[in-house]
């Protein structure tokens, strides 16, 4: 419509003399934006969403959002829903906390993008940095900031290379890591690598929990990634001895052991990061997603040692955006929410609230996972796809996972409190029923 419109507006204005032409085609070029305004204003955004935004699959939620607040969100019409996946474990702090929102605000007025990440000393940068190591093991000392968490993995893949001079890697069974080639590469699922072949040589799968196949971990293994609790494969957790051997299977082979806490880092398990409740410590820890409270924000985490390697040869793994000033500054912001409001100590209770009310429901055979990051169990794809309309139209926000399909997940923001959580449970108990 647009493009006819402009075009018999172009034809028009071809039969004036020159002089003419430029005083009447000033107008007309105005007339013509405001007639294309109008015509813009009429077409759904739903409609330019689906013909100008690339889509990533061909059924999007497509829900418009004109803001969110806690663990709402509201559509232009004021209609409300229930945020149970938190942008997919980001805002675990909920949406627009005004203490990340001020200090976004406030490094936005003091400076943005200066300079590719590692050359020039940055507030935000440092701040976070020496944060996050007073809340990690001794080991892990050295940050190094990216801009998401397909890039955190890549970084510590590299890493891991060029300390041990070896190639072949190790990954596990469904296990997601992120849509960047490296990353892709040690993805547990052979049909999302087989499309993009050929990608990373010597990869090699395991089973999740399979102590049995640790020892196809060798002296040729450069590193290990896994998930210390896989959220994409409908959250499935370690069992402790697992991690421990792994870690010590590791170590005997000199291997590095890379924690992909993308996902479960910053609290969402209950504990900061998921690995404090296995015992078991990672050569490096890669974080995304929650990092940035709300901005795009990722790190691999590393003894200094380590990672002295990435600057020889000098600039050998740079990057424009990591670290970002604004995205460290809503990172801090974030922690330190999460420490005033005291968040973690509660999460326990909560998700022990929330199993309870939905095991208490016939149709749901398990509820899995620690923390906020939950998987409901309905044991049929279908039932579970059925479910998932129903509870769209109750104004619950859910998701399913990458590589489970009979179950949905449960990951709200952290500070969603015991009434929100009792009204939420109520309305999944009458989705349930239908
Ligand atoms: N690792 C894990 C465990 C993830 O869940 C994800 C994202 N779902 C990623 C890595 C990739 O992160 P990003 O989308 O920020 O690249």
């Amino acid at each position: 419509m647009a493009s006819s419109a402009s075009f018999a507006l172009t034809i028009k204005i071809g039969h004036y003399p020159n002089l003419r032409i430029s005083q009447y085609a000033a107008k007309m070029l105005y007339l013509q934006q405001q007639i294309f305004s109008l015509i813009m204003s009429h077409i759904p955004l739903r409609s330019l969403f689906l013909r100008h935004v690339a889509q990533t699959s061909s059924a999007p939620m497509g829900l418009e959002v004109a803001r969110a607040a806690g663990i709402y969100l509201y559509t232009p019409g004021g209609q409300r829903y229930v945020d149970l996946v938190s942008g997919v474990s980001v805002s675990n702090v909920g949406h627009s906390h005004p203490r990340v929102v001020a200090a976004v605000q406030r490094q936005a007025a003091q400076y943005m993008h200066l300079m590719v990440y590692g050359e020039y000393i940055q507030s935000p940068q440092v701040l976070l940095a020496q944060k996050l190591c007073t809340l990690l093991p001794p080991s892990l000392s050295s940050v190094y900031f990216v801009s998401s968490g397909s890039e955190a993995n890549e970084g510590a893949m590299k890493l891991a290379k060029r300390y041990t001079r070896r190639s072949e890697m190790v990954c596990f069974r469904n296990a997601y890591h992120g849509s960047t080639q490296g990353a892709l590469s040690v993805a547990g699922s052979e049909a999302f690598r087989q499309t993009f072949l050929p990608l990373l040589p010597g990869i090699r799968t395991l089973d999740f929990n399979c102590e049995e196949q640790l020892p196809q971990i060798t002296e040729r293994t450069a590193c290990v990634i896994v998930e210390p609790i896989q959220g994409e494969a409908g959250v499935v957790t370690p069992q402790r001895s697992f991690l421990q051997k792994l870690r010590k299977r590791c170590s005997d082979v000199g291997a590095l052991l890379i924690f992909d806490e993308v996902q479960t880092g910053m609290g969402r398990t209950a504990t900061m990061f998921a690995f404090e409740r296995y015992g078991a410590v990672p050569d490096i820890l890669t974080l995304g997603k929650a990092f940035g409270g709300g901005m795009p924000l990722g790190a691999f985490v590393a003894s200094g040692e380590l990672m002295a390697c990435l600057a020889n040869p000098a600039l050998g793994h740079i990057t424009t955006f990591g670290g970002h000033p604004v995205s460290c500054a809503a990172g801090l912001a974030a922690v330190e929410v999460m420490e005033e409001e005291k968040l973690l100590p509660e999460v326990e209770r909560k998700k022990q609230r929330w199993a309870a009310a939905m095991m208490a429901h016939p149709a749901v055979k398990e509820v899995r996972g620690e923390g906020l990051l939950l998987a409901v169990e309905l044991g049929d794809a279908q039932r579970a796809q059925h479910f998932f309309r129903k509870a769209w139209q109750h104004g619950l926000a859910i998701d399913c996972f990458l590589f489970c399909s009979t179950a949905f997940r449960i990951a709200p923001p952290l500070n969603i409190t015991d009434e929100q959580i009792d009204e939420v449970c109520n309305l999944l108990y009458q989705c349930l029923k239908k």
